[in-house]
């Protein structure tokens, strides 16, 4: 008898264009999972209302997010790669999830108190539920592995907790999701400014996009905070130093890494000629995705194709679930 493969699901929201740290926190991650398990992917249009309102932008960003997931890797018809809006389903199971969750418990997401800071006119409900709508989006596929960033760590443990009071008051329906990385720890790629990470919305200048052209490239790295280096031999590297090194493993050949830490703990290091080799790097990497996914992005009959096919993935299995789901909480009259 064939073994069940367990069920993966991920999103990115349509917010921007994707950096780096979309790519090392999540979608390379998901590139090697649809080789090994049942992947749901996707453009998670319906979160991005919570903080971006304007819909002006949305298809277009829609697209853009769909060709950067397909240029990083992903195969449409190895995965269901589907749009969050095209899925009914997730608003019901929202709905009775939100039933579960606690107000207490959502006002002290660490994202929901940074949201309401960087947007005090408008905290909606949205915003405050945003974890309840991740878990339906995650359990309506009955899935257990979630490929994020370490800024999702709180959100998956959320998912737990609405999970076994799911399951505790209406009896077993969901596996618990947990967040996952291929590697032993979940992923934080830093700004290049050292304060905080890479994201699509906040710190764009110190955030390295994989659509950035490949001068604008060496401008950002250029700019990346470094000092005038150690003074010691074998000195503990300053955090902002700490995140150089960070980013060239992300890139780089291991014997330019090698080089560089020598350098460092001897303290001939030259940042100038780190950035530079960086920036290179950098380039090396993120070009090929970004020309792939220009051309993708052109083809938007492709796009409609490939977003109507996983929509119907995603939807025979939402269907299955809202069955199991229903008849559980005896709402099958
Ligand atoms: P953003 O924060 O850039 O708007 P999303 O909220 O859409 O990105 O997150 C999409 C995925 O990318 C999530 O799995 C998230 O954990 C991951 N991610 C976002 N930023 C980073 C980062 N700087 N480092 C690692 N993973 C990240």
């Amino acid at each position: 008898m064939a073994v069940k493969k367990q069920i993966v699901m991920s999103g990115i929201r349509p917010t921007g264009f994707l950096h780096l740290g979309n790519y090392f926190g999540a979608l390379r991650n998901y590139v090697r999972m649809q080789e090994e398990y049942e992947c749901f992917f996707m453009v998670a249009d319906l979160h991005s209302l919570t903080t971006h309102p304007d819909t002006k932008e949305l298809k277009l960003n829609v697209h853009r997010v769909l060709s950067e997931n397909i240029a990083c890797g992903l195969d449409p018809d190895k995965v269901a790669l589907y749009c969050q809006s095209h899925i009914h389903e997730t608003a019901e199971l929202y709905l009775y999830l939100n039933m579960l969750a606690y107000k207490g418990e959502l006002e002290k997401t660490t994202t929901f108190k940074d949201k309401a800071r960087l947007q005090p006119d408008n905290v909606n409900a949205g915003l405050l539920t945003y974890p309840v709508l991740q878990t339906a989006d995650i359990i309506l596929h009955r899935a257990s592995l979630v490929p994020v960033g370490k800024d999702q760590e709180q959100h998956l443990e959320m998912a737990r907790n609405f999970v076994n009071r799911f399951n505790h008051r209406y009896g077993e329906v969901f596996p618990e999701p947990r967040a996952f990385n291929y590697g032993s720890e979940l992923v934080k790629v830093p700004s290049l400014d050292g304060a905080g990470k890479m994201s699509k919305s906040e710190n764009q200048l110190a955030t390295l996009y994989l659509s950035d052209d490949d001068e604008q490239i060496r401008k950002k790295v250029k700019k990346a905070k470094t000092d005038t280096g150690p003074s010691k031999p074998h000195s503990p590297k300053p955090d902002y130093i700490e995140n150089i090194f960070l980013l060239m493993k992300l890139v780089s050949s291991e014997e330019i890494i090698n080089k560089f830490e020598n350098a460092y703990t001897n303290c001939t290091i030259r940042y100038g000629d780190m950035k530079e080799q960086l920036a290179e790097d950098m380039i090396q990497f993120i070009s090929p995705i970004r020309e792939k996914a220009n051309a993708i992005r052109n083809d938007e009959n492709y796009l409609k194709e490939i977003m109507e096919k996983g929509a119907e993935k995603a939807r025979k299995s939402a269907r299955a679930t809202m069955k199991l789901v229903r008849q559980a909480m005896g709402l099958n009259y």
